[in-house]
């Protein structure tokens, strides 16, 4: 176990002030008081762990991730309990898929076990920063970034620098739950095969961004991406993964895309598939094409489609719009399935329903 250097901020904020702030925090904004940082230099390993006030890196502007966007990180949620206690969800599996998206990066794997203790510490320290309104928690954002000076690309960066900043969040998408619309993009691509698709790094969304603009100009939310070699096969939403629900009722199933290695396998998407079949909703991971969506809408043997992640959980699609023409999902209302899937993983994750699978890792 590494031993963290403990620095607390010399003045707390007031509490009438974090409260007035907590009242509307938005999403990803607001930080708390705190981070943690630990540094990892060739030949010496990890090193300099700290927990310390939250502000601004002092950082050369030759340092490489300015230039070759060496970086990858983390999201994942503090969730306050009934008994005021403060868990997360599957913590280890973030650090577990931290160090996968580390060895596509060349950057050196952190221990699981200092990944979660990092979150402890910083979420004990904020104690006070995690929200009690309905809906809302803490965001946790653990990072890596290559701190070595300089600008050969012969070697991955010699030096790093871990951290982890939180922030006090209200849903990701603001107000009700709404369908969202989605633009399929046949222009651009997210991910190919041997690229860095299944890897939480940053420069998977610097490229993205200009796709997801694309999408607002052609009057939708969020951008769906195909696979890079037929702009066939559906992928992933913006940031989430996908799902489908076959059937309805009682006869309803879940279809997922495959993890193909141009996917992010996500955490949520992984709990879903082990969830739905204990609600009795068998599920399946199978590739759709655009052309099976569409027709199976049309049919009505598909009946409802969401996207699904950390940061928005459950979000249902409600209309799909492609260079092609366009076509609506379930009158463009959340469906039954995926608002039963939803209230069930938000349920565990706030602890107003038991968790079987033992999800929750109490944090502070
Ligand atoms: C983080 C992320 C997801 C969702 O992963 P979760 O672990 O469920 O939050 C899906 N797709 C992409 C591209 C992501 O970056």
């Amino acid at each position: 176990m590494i031993e963290f250097d403990v620095k607390l901020a010399d003045q707390r904020k007031p509490a009438g002030e974090r409260e007035a702030l907590l009242a509307d925090p938005g999403f990803g904004q607001l930080f708390t008081e705190h981070m943690v940082t630990i540094e990892w230099t060739k030949g010496e390993g990890w090193h300099d762990a700290r927990l310390r006030p939250y502000g601004p890196l002092a950082l050369d502007p030759a340092t490489k991730v300015f230039h070759y966007a060496q970086e990858l990180f983390e999201g994942l949620k503090a969730y306050r309990q009934p008994d005021g206690s403060i868990v997360s969800f599957r913590p280890y599996a973030n650090a577990a898929r931290f160090n996968i998206s580390c060895d596509r990066m060349a950057m050196p794997r952190l221990p699981e076990e200092t990944f979660v203790q990092a979150l402890e510490l910083l979420v004990d320290a904020d104690r006070d920063w995690v929200p009690t309104r309905e809906g809302h928690s803490l965001y946790l954002r653990p990072f890596i970034i290559a701190t070595e000076t300089g600008m050969g690309v012969n070697a991955p960066s010699a030096r790093y620098l871990f951290c982890v900043i939180a922030s006090p969040s209200a849903a990701y998408f603001s107000g009700a739950i709404k369908p969202v619309s989605v633009w399929l993009s046949t222009e651009y691509t997210r991910a190919a095969p041997g690229g860095t698709g299944f890897a939480k790094c940053g420069g998977n969304y610097a490229a993205a961004f200009v796709a997801q603009q694309q999408a607002v100009e052609e009057g939708c939310d969020q951008v769906v991406w195909l696979d890079a070699a037929e702009h066939r096969w559906v992928e992933e939403m913006g940031g989430m993964n996908l799902f489908f629900v076959y059937g309805s009722g009682a006869e309803a199933r879940l279809v997922t895309p495959p993890l193909t290695g141009t996917l992010l396998p996500g955490i949520t998407r992984d709990s879903l598939l082990k969830l739905a079949p204990d609600l009795g909703i068998p599920v399946s991971e199978e590739k759709i094409s655009v052309e099976q969506w569409r027709d199976d809408v049309a049919s009505g043997a598909l009946t409802e489609a969401f996207a699904c992640g950390t940061a928005a959980v459950i979000t249902p699609v409600g209309r799909v719009k492609g260079a092609s023409g366009e076509f609506v999902i379930g009158g463009g209302a959340m469906g039954a399935t995926t608002a039963r899937l939803r209230e069930e993983l938000v349920g565990i994750q706030y602890g107003d329903k038991p968790d079987p699978h033992a999800w929750i890792t109490k944090l502070a």
